[in-house]
């Protein structure tokens, strides 16, 4: 592991005065190791270690800084150079935009294509449309058409159509007939690079013109992703990078590698299966976490996201009257769920990463209860009185549960609101008041 071993060789300048030849030497060896263990390619590796010694050299060592303090921000911030400094975006100029979605075949393109598509709802108030122009696997329209539905976006697709040249061109009339502002072209994949599925994304790429083509990287494939990303950037000449499966034990090598080697920006990184597991890349956060500090900002913006203050406080006086309902149960709920996976967060935080890698934590703990909240009718929801033996019957029906996990989830629900009311209502300080007197 990269950080690691980093830390590690850090150590060994931390008792030195100041930063000297022979020192800095020794330390950048262990650097240079620790990289090209990390899959960084060998003549990156160099070009990195020279132009960190050489900065090193030159700089005055500040009685107040330790020198290895100095080398940790020389190495981060010359790896965030590397990895190209500032975060870059998408160029959607186009009405509609098209991006393009290439890669091979298991990287995460139809994942991410659903992962971007609902950050561009969500967060850009886009209106997007998913293409699926893997016509060879059936499954692979299936995987889409689920993924889409999850997010509530369409797609267009052609069941017994194989020219995805045709089908591409189809979407995009559609995009525009129904004013669909984004266009995503979700693409096959093979098992290695292969003339054939060039020579496709090629002529599809050429035809419909794409705002943005992206490159989807399994960022675990090491060095083979980099000769994987050169192939395609010397076809297609791509605008950016897609570093998929970045969860928990960080490969910072790829990072560094493809963006030296193809000269794109990385733009996205994606964290995990579920469709809120994307990050827009950020060079010096990546060297943060290369470097073990663990991903804290990002961990921090992602959790405050969701978590919404003005809702908070507009529950906190829902369960003091005694009004908390299903409809605010099941928004907890999905608002847990849109955290992202619980391990994908806890993996960004220092020291607590690695330790629950292999704990299991089940994703689909909650798919019952949402289950049976969403068969019941509004006016149950804000009136969880009115349940009785036959809305109770129906609702199993309904959600494909029984009875018996209906008039459980009733109890749970009731017993919820009662302490809520207790541990937040005056009660409690009356209680407190009680104690202490
Ligand atoms: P495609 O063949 O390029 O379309 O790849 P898919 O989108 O079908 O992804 C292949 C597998 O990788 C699926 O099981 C995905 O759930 C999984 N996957 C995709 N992106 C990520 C990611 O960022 N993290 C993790 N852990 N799994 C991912
Ligand atoms: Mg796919």
């Amino acid at each position: 592991n990269l950080s690691d071993r980093l830390e590690r060789s850090f150590k060994i300048l931390k008792g030195e005065g100041k930063i000297t030849e022979i020192n800095v030497a020794e330390t950048l060896k262990d650097v240079r190791r620790a990289l090209l263990d990390a899959d960084v390619n060998y003549k990156v590796a160099k070009t990195f270690t020279d132009t960190v010694k050489k900065k090193a050299l030159g700089m005055n060592v500040l009685t107040a800084v330790k020198p290895g303090q100095m080398m940790v921000k020389i190495v981060h911030d010359e790896l965030a150079d590397l990895m190209g400094g500032e975060s870059v975006g998408l160029k959607l100029e186009g009405r509609p935009a098209i991006i393009l979605m290439s890669g091979l075949q298991g990287s995460g393109k139809t994942t991410f294509s659903g992962k971007l598509a609902n950050m561009l709802k969500t967060k850009q108030h886009k209106n997007p449309l998913l293409v699926a122009c893997d016509v060879y696997r059936p499954a692979a329209i299936e995987q889409l058409k689920v993924v889409a539905a999850q997010i509530g976006v369409p797609v267009y697709s052609e069941d017994n159509n194989k020219d995805v040249v045709e089908i591409a061109n189809n979407a995009i009339k559609e995009a525009k007939t129904k004013g669909n502002d984004v266009v995503i072209i979700d693409t096959a994949g093979r098992l290695a690079v292969d003339e054939e599925m060039m020579n496709e994304i090629e002529t599809l790429k050429n035809s419909v013109n794409p705002d943005e083509t992206l490159f989807v990287v399994d960022s675990m494939t090491g060095q083979d992703a980099v000769n994987t990303a050169k192939e395609f950037n010397d076809r297609l000449d791509f605008d950016g990078v897609v570093l998929t499966k970045l969860d928990g034990d960080t490969r910072g090598g790829a990072a560094i590698s493809i963006r030296t080697v193809v000269t794109k920006p990385i733009k996205f990184v994606g964290t995990g299966e579920k469709m809120e597991a994307i990050d827009v890349f950020h060079p010096s956060r990546m060297a943060d976490r290369i470097l073990g500090m663990g991903d804290i900002v990002s961990l921090v913006e992602r959790a405050q996201e969701q978590f919404d203050e003005e809702e908070a406080k507009r529950l906190q006086k829902k369960i003091q009257k005694n009004k908390f309902d299903f409809n605010d149960f099941l928004g907890q709920i999905q608002q847990i769920k849109k955290m992202g996976n619980i391990k994908d967060l806890a993996s960004m935080i220092p020291g607590v990463g690695k330790a629950i890698k292999d704990i299991d934590i089940d994703d689909n703990a909650f798919k019952g209860i949402e289950a049976i909240i969403l068969s019941m009718t509004p006016k149950e929801r804000t009136n969880p009185e009115i349940l009785n033996t036959s809305r109770r019957q129906r609702i199993a029906k309904g959600s494909g549960t029984n009875i018996q996990d209906v008039n459980r989830l009733i109890k749970q629900f009731d017993q919820t609101r009662k302490m809520m009311k207790m541990v937040t209502g005056s009660k409690m300080s009356q209680m407190m008041g009680a104690m202490k007197g």
